[in-house]
């Protein structure tokens, strides 16, 4: 089992057959695979050996898509890297992996300069911008030209494939290893459902193809040799025209992209009708969402998906037919036919049926491991299955519900309060734009539960409407103690609220009154 594998077939197969497409762009897959070796031949030449590191900082791209397969065509561990991410936090993902060669678009060359000084383990850096090539840097298109094809390293199996970055929504993000196996087990594992992607079909890339949710998408195209059409980042009106002019049969975007793309006047008139599945995942989708979106994209079958970046990244899916019942519309789904899921307790014993614990799993997808955090591994995936640290429950027919982070979870009295249970009362209030709910250092209690909110535009509610509106919902003693408003919250890199940041200054101040 190898990444290499679709790409070697689709030459072959269907060389003719667009790989890429990418505004005026368009390289096939027999352009593509002599691309991706010429590139390969590059990167051994700037001293790439077996397992060695190459970062990418791009937007999205025909190029990311040759990226992905050249390094492993060369021996290498591609390590993608968020682009809404610092300098700071670039280097620490370079010196944290050991890249030694970065490969960098236009809208990123502004972090360069920062990102050398503070990542002194990068050796080379290959401008895959359009613009003209910086100093200092490698043309991509003239490495691509003047190198001959070499044969491919034919990496596979258990082989590390990448190192992506987790999050960092809970603390500094972690290396995680995949191998090709993990990755492939995923996609293939998504393909058996016979819901998603056809042989044939076009996938829009329009979420980051930096992040494991993308890569997982673009995974399952290049196995079946269909077509990748690239737009740089999302906006609605691109996504929408790509769409109609491309005729995309399959993409992949988090909720807030299909809120945006549905909700925009500009795209009313597009012709999305070619669209078949639309794969969405990170959280949920509230259901008034899904019910415009459904209106405006008849045919389309949705499907959510629930993982992390240490499952490549997919343990459960909720398909298109689930998609009909209201209440499964709030669960993420089932274990994917390539996972087995478990609901534990503290001990890691298996609970009942209903009741909320850890959702564990277990399957060929599962992660090598933390790089170079051999602790952080054996912790995350003891007993043979990877502790996911979200709380969850499973109904009698294995539909998994999803309730918080348990880092999130706020224990006041006795019970238990799901953060995101208050959240989601709280954010139906009209006067609330978006919130967070944490729990706070409390005597009495141990915690209490409080909220920090972001109003609309020109409202202002008492605090006292906003804890009965939550009371009415849910139990009164979730309604949050405090409310505290900001004009924005901290969001990480991979646009999820940094629940973190905003306890903060609460338990430092805790704990200096303890010591
Ligand atoms: P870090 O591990 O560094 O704190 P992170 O967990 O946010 O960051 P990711 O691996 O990108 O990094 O995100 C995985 C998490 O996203 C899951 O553990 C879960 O909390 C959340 N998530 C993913 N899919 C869904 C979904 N369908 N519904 C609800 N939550 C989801
Ligand atoms: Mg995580």
């Amino acid at each position: 089992m190898y990444l290499t594998q679709g790409l070697h077939r689709a030459a072959r197969q269907t060389p003719d057959l667009p790989a890429t497409i990418h505004g005026d762009r368009t390289w096939t897959w027999a352009e593509s695979r002599d691309r991706v070796a010429r590139f390969a031949s590059a990167l051994r030449e700037l001293g790439l050996e077996a397992g060695g590191r190459v970062a990418m900082l791009a937007l999205n791209s025909d190029r990311y898509h040759e990226y992905l397969l050249a390094v492993p065509w060369a021996g290498g561990i591609v390590v993608p890297v968020n682009v809404r991410w610092s300098a700071a936090e670039v280097a620490f993902a370079l010196e944290d992996s050991g890249a030694t060669i970065l490969l960098i678009d236009d809208t990123m060359l502004p972090l360069l300069p920062q990102v050398r000084t503070a990542a002194p383990v990068l050796r080379h850096v290959v401008h895959v911008g359009d613009g003209p090539t910086p100093e200092g840097t490698l043309p991509y298109e003239a490495l691509v030209e003047t190198h001959a094809p070499v044969v491919d390293a034919m990496r596979g199996g258990d082989d590390p494939y990448g190192i992506y970055y987790t999050g960092g929504t809970t603390g500094t993000p972690k290396g995680v290893v995949l191998s090709h196996a993990n990755l492939l087990v995923s996609a293939l594992g998504m393909l058996a459902t016979g819901d998603l992607m056809r042989p044939g079909g076009r996938l829009l890339h329009a979420a980051p193809m930096f992040h494991i949710a993308d890569g997982a998408a673009w995974v399952a195209c290049t196995v079946l040799g269909g077509t990748h059409v690239i737009v740089p980042s999302f906006t609605p009106t691109g996504v929408a025209e790509a769409i109609e002019h491309h005729r995309i049969t399959d993409a992949l975007l988090v909720p807030t992209m299909i809120q945006l793309l549905v909700d925009d006047p500009a795209t009313r008139d597009a012709d999305l009708s070619s669209l078949r599945t639309l794969i969405y995942g990170a959280s949920p989708i509230s259901a008034a969402v899904l019910d415009r979106a459904s209106a405006r994209l008849p045919g389309v079958g949705f499907t959510q998906a629930y993982g992390m970046t240490e499952l490549a990244p997919v343990a459960t899916l909720l398909l298109p037919a689930d998609h009909a019942t209201e209440h499964l519309r709030r669960s993420a789904g089932r274990a994917a036919p390539h996972a087995e899921v478990r609901i534990v307790d503290e001990d890691d014993h298996e609970v009942e049926r209903g009741t909320i614990g850890e959702i564990v799993v277990r399957g060929g997808h599962v992660m090598q491991g933390y790089w170079n955090r051999p602790e952080a591994t054996a912790e995350a995936l003891r007993g043979g299955w990877m502790h996911t640290g979200d709380a969850g429950r499973m109904d009698d027919d294995g539909y998994v519900y999803v309730v918080d982070r348990i880092k999130d979870m706020i224990v006041t009295g006795a019970e238990n309060v799901y953060s995101v249970e208050v959240e989601n009362a709280l954010s139906s209030h009209a006067a609330v734009a978006s919130c967070a709910v944490i729990g706070l250092p409390d005597e009495q209690w141990g915690e209490r539960v409080h909220a920090v909110v972001v109003l609309r535009d020109g409202c202002t509610p008492p605090v006292e409407e906003l804890r009965e509106h939550v009371a009415a919902r849910i139990a009164r003693f979730k309604a949050p103690r405090s409310v505290e408003f900001v004009a924005a919250l901290p969001i990480s890199g991979a646009g999820k609220v940094l629940k973190r940041e905003l306890r903060a200054p609460y338990w430092e101040a805790q704990s200096r009154q303890v010591s």
